[in-house]
Formats: structure tokens, sequence, C-alpha cells
């Protein structure tokens, strides 16, 4: 393994790639030279060099086509131009093609070796960005496996043994000890409950949820959550209304995700109510975006909260203000899915009066 960069200069002057083999030897490294554009494309394909000098303009294969197939021998590649003065625009035509910079002729050894340099540093540090990132999925996904199997798996065999002792068929017990043990079951089903959340945070992707996006009608959508949670609402007498003022309502989603999205703010907004209170849903349009209200007249949320309720894991602390169970990673989990379809969610809230908390997503253009 050589360390030295490999430097490919394709130039149809002898002079031109004497001088630079010259200069860039000089400073520590490699080259190879190529006279036209073909041998210059196949010594680039066989070497795969770190850098490619290209001169613009020489017979046969032009400069920006040998600067095109270059790109598609390995993207790695970084490419500079060689330019006489005649030729400028076609330098400017050659960085919207990908050139990382070009060189006007005559050039100095000086100028020759300080952008080979800074081309070579660039290409280090997308590379190292490029590898940090892969290290960063990697990371990611370990840990999702790791959450999912070394945490979750033993938690539910533990929730089955307190399903059998609670149901007796481990042998009676006192009340006492009954009563620890159905505390300690409803302590693991909020943990369980804690890390499936935060296993559909991590899990979100949106480059996964556009391959699955379809016409979604939003009406149908959320008259099947209002079902869902009538039981819940009808427990604090809270009444849930739709009202539709928008003329169209299909969005392009993963419905199984938006479902999700709008069920935990539609579940706050029963959680943080007051009982007897109201929710109303209301569907609109907003320009050429559909936006839902969801809005409650429940507890409301104190200024200097609003602005962290989206960060995972935040509660607003309840004291004073009874008790809800919750892990705090609803809204990212929601948030996080709105935007994966270019939608946003805004929010507004008065203390013990309610808030609105308002789903923008794009409207599906009609063919
Ligand atoms: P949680 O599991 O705690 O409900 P969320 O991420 O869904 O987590 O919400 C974060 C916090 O925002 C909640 O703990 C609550 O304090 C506040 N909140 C969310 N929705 C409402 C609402 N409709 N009314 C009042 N407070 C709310």
């Amino acid at each position: 393994m050589n360390d030295k960069p490999l430097i490919l200069v394709i130039d149809d002057e002898e002079a031109m790639r004497d001088s630079c083999t010259q200069i860039l030897v000089k400073h520590g490294f490699r080259v190879e030279t190529a006279p036209d554009g073909q041998s210059g494309l196949e010594k680039a394909a066989s070497l795969k060099p770190d850098l490619a000098l290209i001169d613009l303009k020489m017979p046969g294969i032009s400069g920006l086509d040998v600067l095109n197939k270059i790109k598609e021998i390995d993207s790695e590649i970084i490419s500079i131009v060689i330019t006489g003065y005649a030729t400028v625009e076609s330098a400017v035509e050659a960085m919207k093609r990908g050139a990382y910079d070009f060189l006007p002729k005559p050039f100095t050894p000086e100028e020759l070796r300080i952008i080979i340099r800074r081309a070579l540093e660039r290409r280090e540090l997308a590379r190292e960005a490029e590898k940090l990132k892969r290290e960063k999925k990697l990371l990611e996904e370990n840990f999702i496996t790791l959450v999912s199997h070394q945490l979750r798996s033993p938690l539910i065999a533990i929730q089955q043994y307190f399903e059998t002792i609670l149901g007796g068929y481990a042998g009676e017990m006192s009340p006492q000890i009954k009563d620890m043990m159905l505390r300690a079951k409803e302590r693991i089903k909020d943990l369980l409950q804690l890390i499936n959340d935060w296993l559909d945070l991590a899990r979100i992707n949106r480059q996964e949820l556009v391959t699955r996006f379809k016409p979604v009608g939003l009406q149908a959508l959320l008259q099947k959550q209002i079902e869902t949670f009538m039981p819940l609402a009808k427990e604090s007498s809270i009444t849930i209304n739709l009202e539709r003022e928008a003329s169209s309502d299909t969005v392009m989603a993963d419905e199984q995700s938006l479902e999700q999205a709008l069920a935990n703010i539609i579940h706050n907004a029963i959680k943080y109510n007051r009982p007897g209170g109201k929710v109303i849903i209301r569907l609109w349009e907003k320009n050429s975006s559909l936006a839902i209200d969801i809005e409650d007249t429940g507890i409301g949320i104190p200024p200097e909260h609003l602005p962290h309720i989206f960060d995972q894991f935040y509660r607003v602390p309840l004291t004073g203000r009874g008790m809800t169970k919750g892990t705090g990673l609803g809204l990212s989990i929601a948030k996080k899915i709105i935007e994966a379809h270019d939608g946003r969610i805004e929010v507004k809230s008065v203390p013990n009066k309610g808030s609105t908390f308002t789903v923008i997503l794009p409207l599906a253009r009609t063919p």
C-alpha cells in the first residue's frame, strides 16, 4: 500500500505533462500521465488515481467528456481542469459538471501545489464525514437491536411471569403481596411502553416512509381515530367532534405512521383535558396545504414550557395539575413523522383554557 496520493495528468502537450510531473513528484506525489482523453480514461479506470488534472482543450475526446466519464468510473476521483485564457466559459461549465476547481494556464509550481493540496484535503474531509455518518448509522442500528432484544425481550418474559403469578397459578398469596405484585406489573408496563415508544422514534426513517406513500383521505383516518379514542374520552365525559372545512382531504402519506402521529396528539388532547371537556378536530385548507387543528379545553401549557414539548422525554411538571402517565416521547414521534411527510406541527396554548396543535401537510396534487 502506497500512501502517496496518485495524480493523473491528462494533457496533449508533452511540456505540460513533464512540468506537472516534475513539480508534483518533488512535492511527494506519485504521478501518471496520459497524452489524450482515451488513454487518460483507461488509466483512470485501472489505476484509480486520487486526483485527475485534465486539460480542457485536447484533440479527440474533449476535456469535458473526460470529466464526465471519470465521475462515472469513480465518483471519488477529484478532477481539476486546466484551462487556457480563451476557455474560461468551459471552465465554468466544468465546475458545473463537478470539477473541483480550475487552473488557468500559465500557472506557477506553487499555484499547482496549493490547488492540489487543497483538493486532496477537501476529499479527505468529505471521506471522513462519510465514514462518521456510516459509523453513526451502524451504532444506531446496533443500539436498536440491543434495546429490542436485550431489554425488551426479558421484560416481556417478566410480564408473562407476573400474569401467571397474579392469575393464581403459582399458589395463594396474601393481599399485601398481591397488591405489590400489581404495582410492579404496572411499572413494568410503563417501562415497556417507554421502550416501545423509543424504538418507534428511532425507527422512523424518511426514506423508508416515502416508499410507502399513497393517497390517504384524512377525514376517514380521523374518523377512525375518534372511534378508537371514544371509550377513553367517555371515561372523563369528554366529547370529540370533527369539523371539515376543506374541500379536498387527500395527502400523500404512509398511512400507519400518520395515524400514529395524529393518535399521539389526539390522545394528549384527552389526557390533558378536564372532565366534561371538549376536543375539536378541524380539517381546513391553508394555501396549498391541509391543516388539522386538534383543539382541547384542557390544562394548557405554560409559555415557558412550550418551546420544549417536542423534545425527547420532555414532560411539563404536573405539580398541582393532577396526574398523567406518559413517556415524553409522543410529540417527538409525531413531529418526526410529520416532518418526514414534508409537513410541520405548530402549537398554541393558554394555561387552564386549552391547547391547539396544528398539523400542516402538503395537499396531494390531483391528476
Ligand atoms: P407524554 O407521554 O408525556 O404525554 P408527549 O411527548 O406526548 O409526552 O407530550 C410532552 C408533554 O407536553 C406532556 O408531558 C405534556 O406536559 C405536554 N402536552 C402535550 N400535549 C398537551 C395538551 N394537549 N395539553 C397540555 N399539555 C400537553
